[in-house]
């Protein structure tokens, strides 16, 4: 589940990954996780996180490699935020073929830049995530333009790329996923 902060990628995951029975892995939920635990991880994390830059390469792969060797990951997954990097990309296919995984499809959620920012402005205020001022805010969608749009080129050549339009509400959204994914949501 691609899309720039604000997208809506965490929420239609969840739904997501519930309709396959898979876990929805959401690298920034894994970090945020270990920043409140305060482990070793999270203290790296938070450095990079704080100020709207990606983690390290090097970090984030090694964490998303042992979450997808767990054994609930075994049936499939749904990753969330993870590829953000072309090293990334590289680095998720040597691991898949390593599981003897493959990537399905890639969902992109395109949503109005306008609409981004204000989404974000009202999430820090019902959730206070450190990083949804508006200064980091603005950092975060340079780094996803810079560093994550690429990616979408790359998925597309593959022929496995499903543009989505991430407006409006998210129950429309959830089906547009699922219409593009071409099954029936379950109710
Ligand atoms: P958003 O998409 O709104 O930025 P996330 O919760 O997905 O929110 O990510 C929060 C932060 O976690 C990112 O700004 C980044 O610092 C870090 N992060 C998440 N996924 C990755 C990744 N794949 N590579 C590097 N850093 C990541």
């Amino acid at each position: 589940m691609m899309g720039p902060p604000g997208a809506g990628k965490g929420t239609q995951a969840h739904v997501v990954a519930d309709h396959f029975g898979v876990p929805a892995v959401s690298t920034g939920d894994i970090f945020r996780a270990n920043v409140a635990e305060g482990t070793e991880l999270g203290v790296e994390a938070k450095r990079f996180m704080d100020k709207g830059e990606y983690v390290p390469d090097s970090i984030t792969n090694q964490m998303v490699r042992n979450r997808i060797q767990q054994l609930d990951a075994e049936p499939g997954f749904l990753l969330d935020g993870y590829p953000r990097t072309l090293a990334q990309v590289e680095e998720l296919d040597g691991m898949i073929a390593s599981t003897g995984h493959s990537l399905d499809a890639a969902v992109v959620l395109t949503v109005d830049p306008e609409e981004l920012v204000q989404r974000l402005l009202q999430r820090a205020k019902t959730d206070g995530r450190a990083d949804d001022t508006e200064e980091v805010i603005r950092r975060r969608q340079e780094v996803y333009a810079e560093q994550t749009e690429p990616l979408i080129g790359v998925y597309r050549e593959r022929g496995i790329l499903i543009e989505v339009d991430g407006m409006g509400p998210v129950d429309e959204v959830t089906k547009r996923i699922f219409d593009a994914l071409d099954v029936v949501p379950q109710s």
